[in-house]
């Protein structure tokens, strides 16, 4: 472990105005929300011997038949990633312990709602790309997300040989269309009101602090939508001379050259790093 390195960021962090938090996926796999392997097989065997894929994320463009196999495909999978609980809380406790006392923000391409479960104040969060806990009309023919938890539950309770009852589709309310998740795949996804107050707060917040000593900390944020986290946050550290940029990623990091001596690499485990950060005392 880069313990220098870690002292570093650590008082970056102590001495920051502002930190603002960028989390991509690795975060969620750090916290034990991985999508392939023994987890992938626990809950989807049935499908994996009927069809050969062999993780959750490529299941999720399988074009399945027939609403009822899709939606016991989905249900299992929400039911998976968004109302379970994660095996590592301790990551997000960790991350948390780091906020406690900071003027701070999160911005988070995950849509599996971690950040609400674990106690951070939903004031300070921008999920951009949805909830894999809210639907929404596919067309949309009007511009509301619905909470599914309950439904999501009984069809994962209900389903029979891969099927969901029929009468457990979800349909719109409005037009009687089917429902759909309620992430950002393409131009229909629905940025409801709760989107839009996040968005704001969060570019308010972007707004307060474009300088002074703001840290920029991104966690396990990959090549995706890095236009979103990495791209952004590179910008807004080139333009702010007292502002740092920290990034901690098991893949290999790239910085540009222009902001580089403001910046800290952390090419390792996020648990590690976490735990050294807001967890123990150095
Ligand atoms: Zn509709």
């Amino acid at each position: 472990m880069e313990n220098a390195t870690i002292t570093l960021l650590k008082e970056k962090i102590n001495q920051a105005d502002a930190l603002i938090i960028g989390a991509g996926s690795g975060l969620s796999t750090a916290a034990g929300f991985t999508y392939s392997g023994e987890r992938f097989r626990r809950y989807f065997a049935d499908f994996e011997d009927r069809y050969h894929f062999h993780d959750m994320y490529t299941g999720g463009f399988y074009p399945f038949e027939s609403l009822e196999e899709y939606w016991a495909y989905w249900s299992r999978f929400i039911h998976c990633n968004r109302y379970m609980d994660v095996p590592h809380p301790e990551i997000f406790q960790n991350l948390k312990k780091l906020t406690e006392n900071k003027d701070y923000f999160i911005i988070t391409t995950n849509v599996d709602h971690l950040f609400q479960k674990h106690g951070f104040d939903k004031e300070r969060l921008f999920y951009t790309q949805g909830d894999y806990g809210l639907w929404q009309c596919m067309t949309p023919c009007h511009p509301y997300t619905y909470d599914n938890e309950a439904q999501v539950k009984r069809m994962v309770e209900e389903q029979k040989d891969m099927q969901i009852p029929t009468a457990l589709i979800p349909r719109c309310p409005i037009c009687g269309k089917p429902m759909t998740m309620n992430l950002r795949a393409d131009h229909t996804f629905v940025e409801d009101a709760g989107w839009h107050r996040a968005a704001k707060r969060y570019e308010d917040f972007l707004q307060a602090h474009r300088q002074g000593k703001v840290v920029y900390l991104e966690l396990g944020v990959g090549y995706n939508t890095p236009v979103i986290i990495k791209y952004a946050f590179w910008r807004f550290v080139h333009a702010n001379k007292q502002a740092t940029y920290a990034c901690v990623n098991l893949d290999p990091i790239q910085i540009p050259e222009q902001i580089r001596h403001r910046s800290i690499a952390l090419q390792t485990e996020i648990g590690a790093v976490l735990r050294q950060l807001g967890g123990e005392r150095l």
